[in-house]
């Protein structure tokens, strides 16, 4: 710092002081320099809150069977193609959906094209999706991008864990049943579950639910109609 004080400053330079925009090399401001900037700490503030945000995850409100999977999905335990081919020698690393890439948990869940079109519908049609940063969501990496989306609001959370059901379950579908899933079958499926699971967390949460669920009462006289196999195989 002395030396630094100490070293004369040039009488005979005629450029003036100016402000340089330090993420370019030239210090020019470029808008795609502020964009990267912009993303570098948003994902250090994501990755600050992640242990709250893996808390939360089992308070999200949707049904077990959602936030079981989520739990595999932190913890990068899905027995994926990735991490299957790195104990077993038969079992190729390669994404059997498209072949383009190791069938990570992000590739699967995210970037193998058929998670990718499904999550551009959510995108456009789904009402909550409008709080997601497309840039981040996009971007991240495994670990940035399930904190991130776990650190939205519940609404979002809610859609998020059940498309990511919805991926596995046709991802499932599609290498051990080799039954081709098209996104847009995929995603009126996601669509039916995620509204009744909005409809049932509500009704739960106003304190409803065991009123209004149905309860199966027995008939007033038991009937055994003999004749109906014989309909039947006629
Ligand atoms: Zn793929």
């Amino acid at each position: 710092m002395t030396d630094i004080l100490a070293t004369p400053l040039s009488i005979v330079s005629k450029d003036e002081d100016y402000i340089r925009w330090k993420e370019s090399k030239d210090g020019k401001f470029i808008i795609k320099t502020s964009y990267s900037l912009l993303l570098k700490s948003e994902c250090a503030d994501i990755y600050q809150s992640s242990t709250v945000s893996w808390k939360l995850m089992w308070k999200i409100r949707a049904p077990f069977k959602y936030r079981m999977l989520m739990w595999n999905c932190v913890h990068e335990i899905l027995p994926v193609a990735a991490s299957l081919s790195q104990y077993i020698d038969t079992i190729y690393a390669q994404c059997s959906r498209c072949s383009s890439a190791p069938e990570t948990h992000l590739h699967l869940f995210r970037d193998c094209w058929e998670s990718s079109i499904l999550w551009s519908y959510i995108f456009k049609r789904v009402k909550n999706a409008k709080e997601v940063h497309l840039n981040s969501f996009f971007r991240l990496d495994w670990t940035g991008w399930i904190n991130y989306n776990l650190s939205l609001s519940m609404d979002w959370k809610v859609v998020f864990i059940v498309a990511i059901w919805h991926i596995w379950k046709a991802r499932n579908r599609e290498v051990f049943d080799l039954k081709m899933i098209k996104p847009f079958s995929v995603y009126n499926t996601f669509y039916v579950n995620y509204m009744d699971t909005n409809t049932i967390m509500q009704a739960k949460a106003a304190g409803n639910w065991l009123q209004k669920s149905p309860t199966w009462k027995p008939p007033a006289a038991w009937f055994i109609d003999g004749s109906w196999k014989e309909r039947d195989e006629a």
